[in-house]
């Protein structure tokens, strides 16, 4: 019995990736996904999830992992190009973002704000628009009220 029988054969998808491989994966992952989005765009849907695999592997066979935003395109469960409305749906639920599948159904959950962007706490516009309103509701009351109401929770003019 030859020595060779039980070599795993090499080449191919096995061995050593090199820097070089991994730029030209990474450049072919880029490109797949500009090709998704196209044809997204063109309602080739299948097209543009084939691409998706074809990247995914290509990521994994070279460990290229994927840009943040690259991440936010497809299904993780079946490769699906996401087409806000089309293929996925975005619902903001209890402070989150909640992306369904609609090809198979999954669901993610991911903040509502992206995390680079998270310092800022609390949306402003909605408090000052609350504000607003609580001056509107406040002006009613007319210059003869009694003084012994100063003491109330209602916000008194000025
Ligand atoms: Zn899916």
């Amino acid at each position: 019995m030859p020595a060779t029988a039980n070599v795993v054969k090499r080449g191919g998808r096995r061995g050593r990736r090199t820097a070089a491989m991994v730029r030209i994966a990474r450049e072919r992952v880029l490109a797949l996904f500009a090709l998704a989005e196209r044809e997204a765009a063109g309602g080739h849907d299948e097209l543009a999830d084939r691409y998706v695999v074809l990247a995914r592997k290509i990521g994994t066979r070279y460990n290229v992992r994927f840009l943040p935003e690259y991440r936010e395109l497809y299904c993780r469960s079946c490769s699906t190009f996401w087409v806000e409305g089309r293929t996925v749906r975005t619902r903001l639920r209890a402070g989150r973002r909640v992306r369904t599948c609609l090809r198979c159904g999954r669901r993610r959950r991911l903040p509502v704000r992206e995390p680079s962007l998270l310092p800022g706490r609390g949306p402003e516009v909605g408090r000052s628009a609350e504000a607003m309103e609580d001056v509107v509701l406040a002006d009613a009351p007319s210059e003869e009220e009694p003084t012994d109401r100063a003491d109330d929770d209602e916000p008194q003019e000025n």
